[in-house]
C-alpha cells in the first residue's frame, strides 16, 4: 500500500505540448480541514487509507503543498453551452495535480476542484463550496456503486475561506480520480480555431491511452469516434434506466471515455416525471431527463464536426450514425433486467406502458421498481404494496395482469427472477432531500457524519439495510420545493 510520499507519478497529460493547457499552481487555502473520504477510491491508487488523514495529506489535498512528481496544470478547453459555441472554457477551478500509476498498471489522474483561479477562470474565483462539494463527493461515489461510469472522488478537503455564491459559503476542495478529463470540448476548442495537427495529435494521445485496441488501425479516428459514441450510448442508457438527470449537458462536461462528468445541479427521479429538469436555471428544459439521450446526440454531432479534420464529413456521420440503435439496445436491455424479462417487442410495450402510468400516478419510479422484485405472478393479493404506489388502481391491475402473463410465458420463477432484479434495481439512490440533510449538517454544524453514514449506505445501494429503511422512502414533503441552482 501507498503512502501519501510514496505515490508514483506518471503525467501523461502534462507530456503533451502545452497547446492543452496551462502550468498553474493552486492557490493555498486557510486552515484546511478534511471533511470526508472514500476509502474505496484510496484503493484505486493503492493508497492506504490510515494515509487519508494525516496532516501532510490535508495540505496537499487542499492545494497548500505539491509533492515531488506533480506537474500541475489546468487543461484547456472549449465547448457548447446551452447549444452555443463558447470559444474558451477549459479548467476554471480544477487543477490537475498529475497522474499516478497503481500497481495494476492503470493510470488515475488526481485533480483539485475548487483549487482556486487559472488562465481560464474568466470571471470566476476559482473556488467551490461545501454544498456543491458533498453532492459531487456523494454522486461520483453512489454512481460508481450502482455500475455506471463515472468520474470519482478520493475526498473533500474543506476551509472557512469565505466563497461568495447567492450567499456566503466557505470553500471546499474534491479530489476527482479519472483515467482522463479529456471532453468533447477539449477537441473542438482546435476545430474551430483551426489547429488540425493539434486535433489530431490529442486524437492519437487518447487513442493511445484509452482505445489501445485501435492503435494500430491504419485510419484509427473513425473507429475512435464510434467507440466514443458506443460509450456514450451506454451511458445514456444507464442514466436512463437508474433515472439519472445530470443538470448541464454541454459538450464541456461530455467525457470522451464515456464516463458520468462534472456534477453540478443533477437529481434521481424521485416521482416519475419524464420532463424533470433538475436545473432550476434551465428555464427552457434543454437538459430535461427525457431529453438526454437526444441531447447527447447532439453532442455527438458536435464532437464529429470537431473531428471532421481528420476525416470526411460522410465518415464522420457515418461513425456516430449507431448511436441511436446503441442507446435503444443498451437501454432496451437495462430495463428488461430491471423487470426481469427478455428484450423484445412485447418487453418494450410493457416498460412504456408502466412508465405512462407511473408518470401519471407520480409514483416513485425506484420504489417502484424495487417493490416489483417481489412480484408474485399467481397471486394478486400478494402484490398488494406495489398496487397501493397507484391512486388508479384499475390501471395498475390491468398492467399487471399483462406482466404476470408475460412472466408466466418466460416461465420464470418468481424467487430467482426476484434476486436477479434486487441486484439490478437499487434500494438506495442519492435523493436530493438526502444530500441536503448532509449539507446542512455540515454547514450548519461542522457534523459530518452524515456525509459518511451516506456514503456507506450508497456503497451497498442494491442490498436490504433495514437499519436504514427511511432512506429509501419517497422524499419528505419539506424537499419537494428543494431547488438548485447553477451555482457552485
Ligand atoms: P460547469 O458548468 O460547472 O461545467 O462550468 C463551466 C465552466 O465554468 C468551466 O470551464 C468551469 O471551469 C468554469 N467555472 C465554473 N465555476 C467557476 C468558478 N467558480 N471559478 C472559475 N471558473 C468556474
Ligand atoms: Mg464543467
Amino acid at each position: 500500500m501507498a503512502t501519501l510520499e510514496s505515490l508514483a507519478f506518471d503525467n501523461g497529460f502534462a507530456r503533451l505540448p502545452e497547446a492543452y493547457y496551462s502550468r498553474v499552481c493552486p492557490t493555498p487555502v486557510p486552515d484546511p480541514y478534511l471533511v470526508c473520504y472514500s476509502p474505496e477510491a484510496a484503493a484505486l491508487i493503492d493508497l492506504d487509507p490510515a494515509e487519508m488523514t494525516r496532516p501532510e495529506m490535508i495540505e496537499t489535498l487542499a492545494g497548500n503543498r505539491l509533492l515531488p512528481g506533480m506537474d500541475a496544470l489546468a487543461a484547456l478547453y472549449a465547448g457548447h453551452q446551452f447549444g452555443h459555441y463558447v470559444p474558451q472554457l477549459g479548467d476554471g477551478r480544477a487543477i490537475l495535480l498529475g497522474e499516478v500509476k497503481n500497481v495494476a498498471g492503470e493510470g488515475w489522474e488526481v485533480q483539485l476542484k475548487g483549487a482556486g483561479r487559472t488562465p481560464y477562470s474568466r470571471g470566476g474565483d476559482g473556488r467551490a463550496v461545501l454544498r456543491s462539494s458533498i453532492r459531487e463527493f456523494l454522486c461520483s461515489e453512489a454512481m460508481h456503486a450502482l455500475g455506471i461510469p463515472t468520474t470519482r472522488a478520493l475526498a473533500i478537503v474543506g476551509s472557512d475561506h469565505p466563497v461568495y455564491r447567492e450567499d456566503e459559503e466557505t470553500a471546499a476542495l474534491v479530489t476527482r480520480l479519472a483515467p482522463s478529463f479529456v471532453r468533447f470540448g477539449s477537441f473542438e476548442v482546435f476545430y474551430y480555431r483551426n489547429q488540425v495537427e493539434t486535433i489530431r495529435h490529442l486524437a492519437d494521445y487518447v487513442i493511445a491511452r484509452y482505445y489501445p485496441e485501435l492503435a494500430t488501425l491504419a485510419d484509427p479516428y473513425p473507429e475512435f469516434l464510434r467507440q466514443a459514441a458506443l460509450r456514450t450510448a451506454e451511458l445514456m442508457a444507464q442514466w436512463q434506466a437508474v433515472g439519472f438527470s445530470h443538470g448541464v449537458m454541454n459538450t464541456d462536461n461530455m467525457s470522451i471515455l464515456g464516463l458520468t462528468l462534472d456534477y453540478g445541479p443533477f437529481g434521481f427521479l424521485d416521482a416519475f416525471d419524464p420532463g424533470y429538469v433538475c436545473n432550476h436555471s434551465d428555464t427552457a428544459g434543454r437538459y430535461a431527463f427525457d431529453q438526454q439521450p437526444d441531447i447527447a446526440a447532439w453532442n455527438l454531432t458536435k464532437l464529429a464536426q470537431a473531428l471532421v479534420p481528420l476525416m470526411s464529413v460522410e465518415t464522420a456521420s457515418a461513425a456516430i450514425a449507431g448511436y441511436t440503435q446503441a442507446f435503444g439496445s443498451a437501454y432496451l436491455g437495462h430495463m428488461a433486467a430491471k423487470f426481469g424479462l427478455a428484450p423484445g417487442e412485447d418487453t418494450v410495450s410493457l416498460v412504456m406502458d408502466v412508465l405512462q402510468l407511473l408518470a401519471q400516478n407520480r409514483v416513485d419510479y425506484t420504489i417502484f421498481l424495487r417493490r416489483l422484485c417481489d412480484f408474485d405472478s399467481r397471486s394478486g393479493a400478494a402484490n398488494a404494496p406495489l398496487r397501493d404506489l397507484f391512486p388508479d388502481r384499475a390501471a395498475f391491475d390491468a398492467w399487471a395482469a399483462r406482466y404476470a402473463a408475460a412472466l408466466r410465458q418466460l416461465g420464470s420463477n418468481d424467487a430467482e427472477r426476484g434476486a436477479a432484479m434486487r441486484s439490478v434495481n437499487p434500494k438506495y439512490i442519492l435523493r436530493n432531500h438526502l444530500a441536503e440533510i448532509a449539507i446542512r449538517r455540515a454547514t450548519d454544524e461542522r457534523d459530518y457524519s452524515e456525509i459518511n453514514r451516506l456514503h456507506a449506505l450508497l456503497a451497498r445501494p442494491f442490498d436490504e439495510q433495514p437499519e436504514h429503511e427511511a432512506y429509501a422512502a419517497e422524499p419528505p414533503d419539506w424537499a419537494r420545493r428543494l431547488e438548485l441552482s447553477c451555482s457552485s
